[in-house]
C-alpha cells in the first residue's frame, strides 16, 4: 500500500488552523464545538496518531491562553497607571483564562495534528486517497 501524498506545509498548516482535516480539507471535524472525532469522515484519517500525541495540543492553548492573559495584564496596567486596581484586571482576566481554552481546543488539536504532519508526513495506509477539497 502507497502512502497518499502528504500536502505541502503551508496547505497543512492553514487547513489545521482554520479546523480542517489537515489531510484532506474536511470541515466539521467536530461535535458541540470541543470534541474533535477520532477520524476524518472523508479520508479516514486517525487524528490521534499515537497515545498522548494531544499533548502539544494542550501546550499550545496554554501557550495562547497565558499570551492573552500577559496581553491584557500589561494594557490593563497601562491604562490604570498609576493607579493600579486589580478588580477590574480580574474582571477581565478570568473569563479570558476559563473561555478561551474552551474556544480554542478544536482549533489547537486540529492545528496541532497539521504540525505534526509537517514533522512526520502521513504513513502507508494513515489515509485513504481520494480528491482533494479545493485550495483550503
Ligand atoms: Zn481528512
Amino acid at each position: 500500500m502507497t502512502a497518499r501524498p502528504t500536502p505541502p506545509n503551508g496547505v497543512l498548516l492553514w487547513r489545521g488552523a482554520t479546523r480542517a482535516c489537515a489531510v484532506c480539507g474536511r470541515r466539521g471535524l467536530t461535535r458541540r464545538w470541543v470534541t474533535l472525532r477520532d477520524d476524518c469522515p472523508r479520508c479516514g484519517f486517525h487524528f490521534e496518531r499515537k497515545p498522548g500525541h494531544f499533548t502539544g495540543a494542550v501546550g499550545m492553548s496554554t501557550i495562547v491562553t497565558f499570551g492573552l492573559l500577559l496581553l491584557t495584564l500589561i494594557v490593563g496596567m497601562s491604562i490604570q497607571w498609576p493607579d493600579l486596581r486589580s478588580g477590574p484586571l480580574l474582571a477581565v482576566m478570568i473569563p479570558i483564562a476559563v473561555v478561551v481554552p474552551l474556544i480554542f481546543h478544536p482549533t489547537a488539536k486540529t492545528l496541532w495534528v497539521a504540525i505534526d504532519l509537517t514533522m512526520k508526513p502521513l504513513e502507508p495506509g494513515e489515509a485513504v486517497g481520494g480528491p482533494e477539497e479545493g485550495s483550503a
